[in-house]
């Protein structure tokens, strides 16, 4: 893009979205841990089904669960309470033990550690524009202690389709009446958060830090950065 088309496109932004999973944290590491604190409350609570299951049993487990449950996938709260109530109820334990099964787990899965330079970021950005952040997962951002930065917040569920169905964005663009070239959307995921974003007409930025290779088959971002300090950069903030 020639510098003063990219320019141009810049200066019609008011709010930007953000991804939450792997563009302002790295999400494996929390799932993971997430998966291991539920297993150890299944030991303590429910130790009959420790007995018969290992952790690597209970992903195959769920992985059945979300075959079985289609409808479920948009919302994965949903689906990881259908298979906590089904794998109780299995073992004779009460369904209504799986809403503390999902509090542990929900905790340790918003334990994240956070970017070099998401609250510099978050910080600058926001003294310029609306945020948001449009999310397929469930992280807890009060407890990662960035909710206040973000005037609205969207996770998929069972009515608001995840990316990159066009409904958390136009919902945000709705919500805070602005067009949608007026939002910028950043994300590391090609098709969920460019491909998507693009599909509504918002502007995308491909957050890279890897530094992979853009998928040849999707058309690309309007912007790219590989680090969020080049974000900030961006708009000289
Ligand atoms: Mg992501």
């Amino acid at each position: 893009m020639s510098l003063e088309r990219s320019t141009a496109m810049l200066s019609k932004i008011q709010a930007i979205s953000f991804d939450l999973d792997d563009t302002l944290w790295d999400c494996a590491p929390a799932i993971a841990n997430a998966e291991k604190a539920l297993f150890s409350w299944h030991d303590q609570v429910t130790p009959n089904i420790t007995k018969v299951h290992s952790p690597k049993s209970l992903q195959a487990y769920r992985a059945q669960v979300r075959e079985e449950n289609p409808e479920l996938k948009r919302c994965v709260t949903a689906m990881r309470m259908q298979g906590l109530k089904k794998l109780l109820l299995e073992f004779g334990y009460p369904q209504e033990l799986a809403a503390e099964g999902f509090s542990v787990f929900y905790q340790a899965r918003s334990e994240v550690v956070l970017y070099d330079g998401v609250f510099d970021m978050l910080e600058r950005l926001r003294r310029s524009f609306r945020l948001a952040a449009i999310t397929n997962g469930n992280a807890d951002l009060q407890s990662i202690g960035i909710e206040s930065y973000f005037e609205r917040v969207y996770a998929a569920n069972l009515t608001l389709l995840e990316k990159p169905a066009p409904d958390m964005f136009n919902r945000c663009l709705a919500d805070m009446e602005i067009s949608p070239e007026a939002l910028l959307h950043i994300g590391d995921n090609p098709l969920t958060d460019v491909h998507g974003a693009q599909a509504v007409g918002v502007q995308t930025l491909w957050f890279n830090p890897y530094n992979y290779d853009w998928p040849e088959h999707l058309e690309p971002a309007n912007f790219e950065a590989q680090k969020l300090s080049d974000v900030v950069a961006l708009f000289h903030a």
